[in-house]
């Protein structure tokens, strides 16, 4: 463990990022990814969660779990958002399509790493909202705009890394087209109301498409426009 991250009762936000390193370290067995890199762990300690959450859940806030965020949504659990953080192994010239704002807590994170951060989210109200706020938090580099993601988002296509923070009962076609050769999109695959596969797939640079699974995790729906 880094020892700069070390246990500190006094510090919900090094306690909870020694939790997020420890879970890593425990699942690495599984996932394939048994430590975060120090950019992520940098990015993770220099989100102010608390400001992504309603006043109501404020004393979670540093809390390795999900939370509501309203309208049935959540804000992912830390751990989740600093591993798919690191699986899509960004550079600091990436350019990145995020699906599912919510409260737009993971496109902070990947807004400190990336050189921009594309986000679609079906609910204007959410949408609107993490852009204020993350406008307020200084992020500049972030574009935000309210549609279904399943179609991903051509105008700035193809992205270096394409991230759905939404449950998949099948991949989108449009977000593995929307990849650049050499990509990376980490998506969890399956059907609503159950544990789902997380899955990170590569393109190569011949545009071959190769996936494996990671974790099992929970996430709400994404809901397709008609459905
Ligand atoms: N990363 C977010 C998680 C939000 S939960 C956070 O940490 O706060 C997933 C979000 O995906 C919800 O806000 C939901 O409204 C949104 N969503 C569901 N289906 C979608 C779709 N087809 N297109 C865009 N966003 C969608």
């Amino acid at each position: 463990m880094n020892d700069d991250l070390g246990f500190d009762p006094e510090n919900p936000l090094r306690r909870l990022l020694a939790r997020v390193v420890a879970e890593t370290r425990e699942t690495g067995g599984t996932t394939g990814c048994p430590a975060l890199s120090e950019r992520v762990l940098e990015a993770m300690a220099a989100v102010p969660r608390h400001r992504f959450v309603p006043a109501a859940q404020r004393d979670w806030a540093y809390a390795d779990m999900p939370l509501p965020i309203g309208r049935g949504q959540t804000i992912s659990q830390p751990f989740i958002v600093a591993l798919m953080t690191e699986l899509l192994e960004l550079e600091p010239d990436a350019v990145v399509l995020e699906i599912g704002t919510g409260s737009g807590y993971q496109t902070a994170v990947l807004a400190r790493l990336a050189r921009w951060v594309y986000s679609v989210e079906r609910i204007p109200e959410l949408a609107e909202t993490a852009a204020d706020r993350l406008r307020e938090l200084g992020y500049g580099n972030v574009t935000i705009r309210a549609a279904d993601g399943g179609q991903g988002w051509e105008e700035h296509a193809p992205f270096d890394a394409v991230i759905v923070t939404a449950a998949a009962a099948d991949i989108p076609p449009a977000l593995v087209r929307h990849l650049k050769p050499g990509g990376r999109l980490v998506v969890p695959v399956g059907p609503a109301g159950h544990t789902q596969d997380l899955r990170l797939l590569r393109k190569d640079a011949q545009g071959m498409v190769h996936g494996r699974s990671v974790l099992p995790v929970v996430f709400v729906p994404l809901v397709r426009d008609g459905e």
